[in-house]
């Protein structure tokens, strides 16, 4: 079959290498220049299976309530008068309560464990390379309330079989010795969490698919996709002109929504804004040689690099700002304020390399992906929403809707997912 993939993320392209696996003609189209140019070029980098817990749970009104009024830390919402945040969240309050907490985490936890797997095999079976490292992650803690939150955590991930140890403060530090500069009380440690560089991995892979001497894939940077309905049927153009093709992927992140649009489709995906920060290392004996995420600023880190190219990703904050991506100075002060109080001085803050990045999440309401065939037009297939989780969802995700197109029965069972 020739199949065309639209968004060069890496859920696109990640979907690109099972299709061609498959056997099929596989076009990729992008509207920037480049693959991982959007949400995929500067996430957090943590392949953190133990942290897959779904987004809705019964405690986070509460949640909502402090950011209501200014005090939600991370996360914050700005844009109160948006119907596309009223109607998300509408269906994200049905899932606050315990049933389906229990009924959304097990497929999440299971379906990111799955993920993880099939990363792992595709980076075996193509050679990529992208700093992946799988000797787990870190979330330190410095207070009692986070210490009973890591432990409930750990209690709710062990029930779905992923092991989240409790270390002590000297345990967590004979693990991450830069620690013993901090005041953290103790950590939770996954160890098989993994860590790696997205936007390597997705432009490595889009280059090795297009190098193949067979059925190379087909790059197409620097075309707009649209879709629309004409005479009833369905046709999607590229710049314009028409695409043809025996099934269309549509995996275009946080622009999903705007792209359906225009076949009169409401998919529920809102754009959540994180904040990144890449920044060289001034002392690496002061910084972490693995990755984590403080428990109690939610700042997430990443070593990421080797030598004199070795730099620090930092990510924090989610955002509610409707389609506005803009990002200012405000957006950065909590990275470097809580990076220094667990490590101080590992990194050249003034350093002219240092670069800032805003992106949004494609969160769906119930925090579970969008796998699916359309509903109506039976050519079309969804592969979006992975939201907070993308980088360890990517593979998984991608085999799915290989199954899906090859009519095969799906690899991981998908009654839980988000559905259209
Ligand atoms: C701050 C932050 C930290 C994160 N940290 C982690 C992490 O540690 N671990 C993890 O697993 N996940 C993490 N994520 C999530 C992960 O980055 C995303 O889930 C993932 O990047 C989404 O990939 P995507 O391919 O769906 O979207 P994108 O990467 O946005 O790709 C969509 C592509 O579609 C293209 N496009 C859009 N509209 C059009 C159009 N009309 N025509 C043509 N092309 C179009 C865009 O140019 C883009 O290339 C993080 C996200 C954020 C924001």
């Amino acid at each position: 079959m020739k199949i065309s993939i639209l968004g060069a993320g890496l859920i696109g392209v990640a979907s690109a290498y099972y299709l061609w696996r498959d056997g099929h003609e596989v076009e990729l189209i992008d509207a920037l220049p480049e693959a991982a140019g959007v949400t995929s070029y500067a996430n957090a980098g943590l392949i953190a299976a133990s942290r897959a817990l779904p987004w809705p749970n019964p405690a986070v009104r509460g949640t909502l309530m402090q950011a209501a009024r200014g005090r939600g830390g991370a996360l914050r919402v700005e844009r109160w008068f948006d119907p596309p945040l009223w109607r998300w969240g509408r269906e994200f309050l049905r899932y606050c309560n315990a049933a389906e907490f229990a009924r959304l985490s097990a497929a999440k936890l299971g379906f990111a464990r799955f993920c993880q797997h099939e990363l792992e095999a595709t980076l075996a079976a193509t050679g990529v390379t992208c700093d992946y490292r799988r000797d787990g992650l870190l979330y330190p803690f410095q207070s009692a309330a986070t210490a009973e939150a890591a432990r409930a955590r750990a209690a709710t991930v062990a029930a779905h079989g992923c092991e989240l140890r409790l270390l002590s403060r000297d345990e967590a530090i004979a693990l991450e010795g830069a620690l013993a500069a901090s005041p953290i009380i103790g950590a939770s440690y996954a160890a098989t969490d993994a860590q790696g560089d997205s936007r390597a991995f997705t432009r490595a892979l889009a280059r090795w698919l297009a190098a193949r001497d067979e059925r190379a894939l087909r790059l197409r940077f620097g075309e707009r996709v649209e879709a629309s309905i004409e005479r009833g049927r369905l046709a999607i153009r590229a710049n314009g002109a028409p695409l043809s093709a025996d099934a269309f992927v549509v995996a275009l992140g946080p622009a999903t929504p705007a792209f359906a649009h225009g076949i009169g489709r409401r998919v529920p995906i809102y754009p959540v804004q994180g904040h990144s920060l890449t920044v060289p290392l001034r002392d690496a004996a002061r910084a972490p040689t693995r990755g984590g995420i403080c428990e109690d600023s939610l700042v997430a880190w990443c070593p990421l690099g080797e030598g004199a190219n070795a730099v620090m990703r930092l990510t924090t904050g989610a955002v509610f700002r409707g389609q506005q991506n803009a990002f200012g100075d405000a957006d950065f002060a909590h990275h470097r304020e809580h990076f220094e109080r667990l490590f101080p001085g590992a990194l050249d803050w003034p350093h002219a390399g240092v670069e800032r990045w805003a992106c949004q999440r494609p969160m769906t309401p119930s925090s579970l992906p969008i796998l699916q065939r359309d509903p109506q037009h039976e050519r079309l297939y969804w592969n979006c929403g992975q939201g907070h989780i993308g980088w360890t969802m990517c593979c998984g995700s991608g085999r799915i809707v290989a199954d899906l197109i090859g009519g095969r029965t799906p690899s991981f069972p998908l009654a839980d997912m988000q559905r259209l």
